[in-house]
């Protein structure tokens, strides 16, 4: 199933894909895409719905993140060499592990505002993995049974917060829009090999980057086992699994208002976000704290 929330922010509707494309309403099937709908209970039962029963959804709304109860927004660095190698960076031994804070979620087609004290802002086109039943200390064969979906993410950064504000990533990764994410959940179902997708990012029509999940230093399977001796995984817990080559620090070109970017993951949908230019100002006397001058 590709399930979908539609409307204004904070308003959204449960919806789904049928087989020809179409958006349909879950109204009054579900109350929301959340683990009742995405975890396994709520999978198997959904599977019973009669997706050509379910109401048209007329025009063209706006699209959400596709599913709700994101208690964790998790990602993994550096986990394609040849972005390792690109970036100047050695192949980890481990997984790379950095948290995007919730509050950067956004849909797949909401513009990207530019944070006042932004320069070196980048795209990362991601294969997103949903949790869908909670794993604890589960063994690299177990790990797929407990991921209930797939779906597209950019996992945004800004490189001057990343690489120049001490030895972290965090603040690089969840200011506000830095998490788009959709436009589908794709139930596991329909993505029998993670291992096999194709991603791309187009920049102003241009492609930036292409890559295939194959050449994933962890796998997913790895990356959910690893994740679980460290940290409770709940249903709804997102991680972005790390980005191919093609980014904006390895060409040294930054994304600027007016900036659109287009990306996709093999059978997820495709995004498409414009950089505009941000209302947000920085407090005159934080500027000393933030190093701004
Ligand atoms: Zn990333």
């Amino acid at each position: 199933m590709k399930f979908v929330r539609y409307g204004p922010p904070g308003r959204e509707q449960p919806g789904l894909i049928d087989a020809d494309g179409r958006l349909r309403s879950l109204r009054g099937v579900v109350d929301d895409i959340g683990p009742q709908a995405y975890g396994s209970a709520g999978r198997r039962a959904l599977r019973r719905v009669d997706a050509t029963a379910l109401p048209l959804v007329r025009g063209r709304p706006r699209l959400g993140v596709p599913f709700v109860g994101i208690g964790k927004f998790i990602a993994i660095g550096l986990n394609y060499r040849d972005h390792a190698a690109e970036a100047g960076l050695p192949i980890p031994d481990e997984p790379v592990v950095f948290g995007k804070w919730t509050t950067c979620l956004s849909g797949p087609f909401d513009a990207v505002a530019q944070p006042p004290h932004a320069t070196r802002m980048d795209w990362e086109v991601e294969l997103g993995v949903v949790i869908g039943q909670t794993a604890r200390y589960v063994g690299v064969a177990d790990a797929l049974r407990h991921v209930a979906g797939y779906c597209t993410v950019n996992d945004l950064s800004e490189r001057q917060f990343q690489f120049e504000r001490g030895p972290q990533w965090d603040k690089s990764k969840g200011l506000d829009g830095f998490g788009p994410v959709g436009p589908w959940l794709v139930t596991a179902d329909e993505i029998p090999d993670p291992q096999a997708l194709d991603l791309r990012l187009d920049l102003n029509g241009e492609r930036m980057q292409t890559g295939n999940t194959s050449s994933m230093v962890f796998s997913v399977a790895q990356i959910v086992s690893y994740l679980s001796h460290f940290m409770t995984l709940r249903p709804g817990d997102l991680i972005a699994t790390g980005t191919p080559p093609g980014v904006g620090m390895a060409r040294q070109r930054f994304l600027r208002p007016g900036d659109v970017m287009e990306l996709e993951v093999q059978g997820l949908g495709s995004q498409r976000q414009q950089i505009v230019a941000g209302r947000d100002r920085v407090a005159d006397d934080a500027r000393d704290l933030l190093r701004l001058r």
